[in-house]
């Protein structure tokens, strides 16, 4: 066979690539709503004098129903199980500003990594834990460098740090 049906084939597979790629989005789409903002550099900042909270998702999805979905997008692979949970603590104050902004919570938030998107529930007991690690952080961080389990187990941070040695 001669080279140029073995680029064809080659640009055929890429293409079919691309276009799994897009329907996949495309599906995304469907599932979480339509993109009603994105950050680059201009995005939605979303504030509540209420709990003292700024943010900016990198996407604000609009489902069918009205619902507002924030979507944070991180760079690296996901986790063997669910999401850092530095990334849902992070999703988890952008639901709360959603709520405060449009009135109605959202049903989730979601973390979508290069390999996969996980969804994070945003129900009452994810808004009592968001409220509880809010308050606490409101103390002074006391600038402890290197994880131990002794040092974090007393950490305030230790929850949602992915460097804790308490777990
Ligand atoms: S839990 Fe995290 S922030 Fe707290 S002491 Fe350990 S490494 Fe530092």
């Amino acid at each position: 066979m001669s080279v140029v049906p073995w680029l064809a084939l080659a640009a055929g597979a890429v293409l079919l690539a691309v276009g799994v790629r897009s329907l996949a989005a495309s599906r995304g789409e469907r599932r979480y709503g339509r993109l009603v903002s994105i950050d680059a550099g201009a995005g939605v900042t979303l504030r509540s004098d209420r709990y003292r909270l700024v943010g900016r998702p990198d996407a604000l999805r609009q489902r069918r129903d009205g619902a507002v979905v924030p979507v944070e997008l991180k760079r690296g692979r996901a986790p063997a199980r669910g999401a850092y949970p530095s990334h849902v603590a992070q999703v988890g104050a952008y639901c709360l500003l959603v709520e405060e902004a449009a009135g109605r919570s959202p049903p989730f938030g979601v973390v979508r990594y290069r390999d996969r998107e996980v969804v994070v529930p945003w129900d009452a007991s994810a808004r009592t834990a968001i409220l509880e690690l809010r308050r606490r952080a409101t103390g002074p961080y006391d600038g402890r460098a290197d994880p131990s389990p002794a040092k974090c187990g007393g950490c305030v941070w230790s929850p949602t740090c992915d460097a804790s040695a308490a777990r």
